[in-house]
């Protein structure tokens, strides 16, 4: 057995969850490589390679990579994919847009969202937006794999990095170019990763309202913000916000919901947040049964009056 990861990056530097995919690699065995595919990225590929666990790391080095379109990489983890018996990507939007291309090209099912290893062939992954989970058995030569990041403990690092080797890639543009790219940028953490992260939903009533309560409150938490996908719709916020099973996972140490409802694909982006605080004025909504502290109260007064309390502790309260 071998694994292939696609890491993830933005030719400068390595995305934290791909230090997730690996530690899901060496769950099921076996050497694991990395592939960096990308343009002006070696830097990617010197920190992909101090990766606990990584025996490898080949680098697709060439302007045909610089925008990582899903046609380009897919074609070359399929490519790739030859010595190996596993290739695995994060469940991110860049990952769920290649790997099923690899599936294809490769003629195998994918295995959507890991969450468990049972063995080299033996997967846990949720069903029906996380309220179950499936134990699937594959019997394909090559197990083409998402990993939801937020299940496995990233691979830590270490001193020794493992050999780094160029391969040679065709100089012809792909299929597909990107035309132009708009990017959001925040000084806030990225919600993903984020350790503590506040949500709104339908209940701030407005964009106006969503910022003026969540912004202060999230500013005081060093917190990434998230959305109700119903938030996002009424175009509260841009739907890279939204949390759910259409939208992030994530699992912060502290997860604050205000105004939202707690509907069943909401939960399956963040039930798995260390704590979640929820406050909604209506005490039967269903996020109070998954709530570790619950807060039946009126936003617009119990939200300013958080903000005003956590600004007169020591630290912000960003120690949470
Ligand atoms: C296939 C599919 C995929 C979906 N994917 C997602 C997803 O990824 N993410 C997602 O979030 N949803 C998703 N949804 C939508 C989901 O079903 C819900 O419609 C949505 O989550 C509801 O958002 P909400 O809780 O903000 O709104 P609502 O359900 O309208 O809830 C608003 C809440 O605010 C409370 N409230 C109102 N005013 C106040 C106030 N002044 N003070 C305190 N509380 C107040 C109300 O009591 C209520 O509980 C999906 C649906 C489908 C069918």
């Amino acid at each position: 057995m071998s694994c292939l990861i696609l890491a993830e990056h933005d030719n400068s530097t390595l995305h934290p969850v791909t230090a997730h995919v690996v530690a899901a690699a060496r769950r099921i065995g076996g050497e694991i490589h990395l592939l960096v595919a990308g343009d002006g990225c070696r830097r990617v590929a010197e920190q992909a390679a101090t990766l606990d666990g990584v025996a490898g790391v080949w680098l697709a080095d060439a302007a045909r990579y610089a925008d990582q379109t899903p046609e380009s990489v897919a074609e070359l983890v399929a490519a790739r994919m030859a010595p190996h018996s596993h290739g695995l990507a994060a469940a991110t939007a860049a990952g769920k847009s290649v790997m099923p291309r690899v599936a294809a090209l490769l003629d195998v099912a994918q295995i959507s969202d890991l969450v468990g290893v049972e063995s080299g062939d033996t997967f846990v992954r949720p069903i029906y937006a996380g309220s179950a989970l499936a134990t699937v058995r594959s019997s394909d030569a090559k197990k083409i794999i998402t990993v939801r990041a937020t299940a496995f403990a990233a691979a830590g690092t270490n001193s020794a990095p493992a050999p780094i080797e160029s391969l040679a890639v065709p100089d012809a543009p792909g299929k597909s170019r990107v035309v132009s790219r708009r990017l959001n940028r925040s000084a806030r953490p990225e919600l993903d990763a984020a350790r503590v992260v506040v949500s709104g939903g339908r209940g701030l009533g407005s964009a106006e309202n969503f910022h003026a309560l969540l912004e202060p409150l999230a500013d005081r938490l060093g917190a990434a913000i998230g959305a109700s996908r119903a938030a996002v719709d009424a175009g509260f916020v841009s739907n890279d916000l939204q949390v759910g099973q259409t939208g992030k996972i994530v699992a912060p140490r502290l997860y604050i919901a205000a105004g939202l409802s707690g509907a069943i694909q909401h939960v399956a982006g963040m039930k798995d947040s260390q704590v979640i605080v929820a406050i909604n004025k209506d005490p039967e909504a269903p996020i109070f049964q998954i709530a570790d502290y619950g807060l039946v109260a009126d936003l617009f007064d119990a939200i300013p009056a958080l903000t005003a309390a956590l600004g007169r502790t020591g630290d912000g309260g960003r120690n949470p």
